[in-house]
């Protein structure tokens, strides 16, 4: 923690406390020295963790909270506002719904109904929750490589799930869908961009085009992905994805992802503000200090955190959401680094790469190996071999058939449903672009250790 923090914090908290010096005094009672002792017994268990905020750790999806966002968490602390009612917070509810419309001007929405929520979990049944009540008993349909959370979310509504196949590269098959929409009695589609396992961006202007066949609401699972919208470097297959977001009905991000916030920051946007009606409910303690609308109307969960909207409303401050600002750029050194991992992982005989490349940050790859059991184990030996030299990737269980099937002898059509063990790699920091030649000595390092592949003339 720098010195740096702390002066800003203590200087901030401060002016906060000084805000309340006219009470009589009510001094906080000591901690006594039993306290010292317990945090350091805490520093000292948190050391069983993975060091998730170093550039060497790229595994899963874990990026650290931008130290602005945790002066401001803090600082709200002292306060803890609860958004739920104006009579809990209302500097921190007013700060929820700028922070939200911030979110929303990012997509281009003219006008939204929205808020924060614990997560992208909680956001996503909220929209769900929206589609049913507008549709009852049709179906969600969503991807195979969707979040397996809109399965759940769908038996907890009491409401059908389909599933709609992946294409090779992750995407929802198109054809596959037009027959479902066809055949089934499907009310929603949920659209991922950016999935959690890959990085995949379902083509939403393509499935946007059917509606003109068939009358289904879109709902857009972006909790991963969403700010990849201000990236430049995206594909075009990709950008044309995210340009069609504006006709979406409803949007999750997650700003405890790539939002720089500490966990418990989801966001739910629907485009038509009208939904707000299914909402309603009758609190007879609640709601008094004003008859602006408190943002527990239009949420399903009560007591929510008021320093997360804080935290997420300093950050844009700081790094607001403009394309090519430092937070865009950011998001395109993680995706750089990701395109270039790949590259030099395709041009190495030690590993077999998916044919396409990474569509967001996230790179996945297996060694080298006859059968993909052998790759399997590979895999498993190269995470644990980086690991021991403190570079730290994350294992996948994906199907083969994201790779070619000449990457393995004689994987027959069969075996095409069969799954490989993969190395996993999201490259979330902006940093990770600059360590990259350290990431890769390393992984080549513990390949060229647990190989059994020739490759006594590859450079490393
Ligand atoms: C992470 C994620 C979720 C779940 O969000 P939580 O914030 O973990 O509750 C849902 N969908 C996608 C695409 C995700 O990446």
């Amino acid at each position: 923690m720098s010195e740096e923090f702390l002066k800003l914090l203590s200087a901030s908290q401060r002016t906060l406390d000084e805000g309340f010096s006219h009470l009589p005094p009510n001094p906080a009672p000591s901690l006594g020295e039993a306290a010292s002792a317990i945090l350091q017994r805490v520093a000292e268990r948190l050391h069983d963790n993975y060091p998730y905020a170093h550039p060497l750790y790229a595994g899963q999806m874990l990026k650290p909270p931008h130290p602005i966002a945790r002066a401001a968490y803090s600082l709200a602390m002292s306060i803890n506002p609860n958004n739920h009612a104006l009579d809990g917070g209302r500097a921190s509810s007013a700060m929820e719904v700028e922070a939200v419309a911030a979110v929303a001007k990012m997509f281009d929405w003219p006008q939204h109904l929205g808020h924060l929520s614990s997560g992208g979990t909680f956001a996503n049944l909220e929209a769900l929750w929206v589609a049913g009540q507008l549709v009852p008993g049709k179906a969600i349909a969503a991807s195979d490589q969707a979040h397996y959370t809109h399965s759940r979310i769908s038996t907890v509504l009491g409401l059908p799930f389909v599933t709609v196949p992946s294409d090779a590269t992750g995407r929802m098959d198109l054809t596959a869908l037009e027959h479902l929409l066809a055949t089934e009695n499907i009310g929603t589609v949920v659209v991922t961009l950016g999935t959690t396992a890959i990085g995949s961006v379902d083509p939403l202007d393509q499935i946007l085009a059917l509606r003109k066949k068939f009358s289904f609401r879109i709902h857009v699972d972006a909790a991963y992905g969403g700010y990849f919208t201000l990236a430049a470097n995206l594909s075009p297959k990709t950008r044309s994805a995210f340009d069609a977001i504006p006709h979406a009905d409803s949007i999750v991000i997650d700003p405890h992802k790539h939002g720089l916030q500490p966990y418990g920051c989801g966001c739910i946007l629907f485009r038509d503000p009208a939904v707000g009606r299914f909402y309603k409910h009758d609190s007879p303690y609640t709601y008094f200090s004003s008859k602006d609308l408190h943002l527990g109307e239009i949420s399903l969960e009560c007591s929510r955190a008021g320093a997360s909207a804080v935290a997420l409303w300093a950050t844009q401050q700081l790094l607001p959401y403009t394309p090519g600002g430092a937070f865009a750029q950011g998001l395109e050194s993680g995706r750089n680094a990701a395109l270039n991992l790949y590259e030099r992982l395709t041009k190495s005989a030690h590993f077999v790469t998916p044919s396409a490349p990474p569509q967001l940050d996230i790179v996945f790859w297996t060694p080298s190996a006859s059968t993909p059991d052998a790759s399997s184990a590979l895999a498993e030996a190269i995470f644990d071999e980086t690991a021991k030299n403190d570079l730290h990737l994350a294992l996948a269980q994906l199907p083969t058939r994201f790779f070619s099937r000449d990457k393995w002898e004689n994987l027959a059509i069969s075996d095409q449903k069969s799954t490989v063990t993969c190395l996993r790699s999201v490259l979330m920091k902006p940093e990770h672009l600059l360590w990259l030649d350290h990431i890769w000595q390393r992984l080549y390092a513990a390949a060229v250790k647990v190989s059994t592949v020739n490759t006594s003339i590859e450079p490393a």
